[in-house]
C-alpha cells in the first residue's frame, strides 16, 4: 500500500513557561493583577468557580468576569466579557495580550506576596493543575481577536501562588479556524 503523506499546514512552535509574578513586565503584571481582582465580581452562584480576565487593545485594558445564568448555556465567560467590552468601546479591535485567573470562590491570591521573590521553586505539574486555562470556546474567541498572531501572550495565574504560566494562543489552539479561513480580514 502506498504511503500517504500529509502536509502540515502550519509549523507548530509550542511555548509555555512558568514565571513568578514580580518578574513579569509592567504591562503583564497589570493584566494579571486586573484578572485576579476581577474574580471578585464574578456572578457564579451555580459553579462557585470565579474567573477574571483582562485584555489589552489599543493600549487600554478591559476586564471581564464569568456571569452565570440559571439556563447555564447563557453564561458569559470572563475572557469573552473582557474582549466584548473592548469591542463595545472601540469597535472590532485586535488584542495584544490576555490574562486569566480562575479558581473556586474564596481562593486567596496575595498580591503583596507576589511582588516579592518566590519562596519555593517552580513545580510545573502543580502549576498546571492550579491554573485555569481558557476553555475551548474562549480559545476560539481569543483567536478571533488575535489578528492572526499565533504568538499572542496568554497569561494564566496559578491559584494561591505568584506563579504565572505564560503561553501563547498558538500553543493553546494549534490548528485554529478563523476569519482567514473565510478569506476575511476583520481589522483594518
Ligand atoms: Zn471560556
Amino acid at each position: 500500500m502506498r504511503e500517504r503523506r500529509y502536509v502540515v499546514r502550519r509549523i507548530l512552535k509550542p511555548s509555555a513557561e512558568l514565571i513568578w509574578f514580580s518578574r513579569l513586565d509592567p504591562q503583564e503584571k497589570r493584566l494579571v493583577r486586573d484578572a485576579i481582582d476581577r474574580r471578585e465580581c464574578a456572578q457564579a452562584p451555580y459553579s462557585h468557580y470565579h474567573v477574571g480576565a483582562a485584555v489589552i487593545g489599543r493600549g487600554t485594558v478591559f476586564v471581564g468576569c464569568n456571569v452565570e445564568r440559571a439556563s447555564y448555556s447563557q453564561t458569559t465567560h470572563a475572557e469573552q466579557g473582557a474582549i466584548d467590552s473592548l469591542v463595545a468601546t472601540y469597535g472590532p479591535t485586535p488584542i495584544d495580550a490576555i490574562a486569566v485567573a480562575g479558581a473556586p470562590a474564596g481562593c486567596p491570591w496575595r498580591l503583596d506576596e507576589m511582588e516579592r521573590e518566590p519562596s519555593s521553586s517552580p513545580d510545573w505539574d502543580e502549576a498546571v493543575s492550579g491554573a485555569a486555562f481558557p476553555c475551548g470556546q474562549c480559545r476560539q474567541i481569543i483567536w478571533e481577536n488575535a489578528n492572526g498572531n499565533r504568538d499572542l501572550p496568554v497569561l494564566c495565574a496559578v491559584q494561591r501562588t505568584g506563579w504565572v504560566i505564560r503561553t501563547t494562543i498558538g500553543t493553546l489552539f494549534p490548528y485554529p479556524f478563523g476569519p482567514d479561513d473565510l478569506g476575511l480580514k476583520i481589522f483594518r
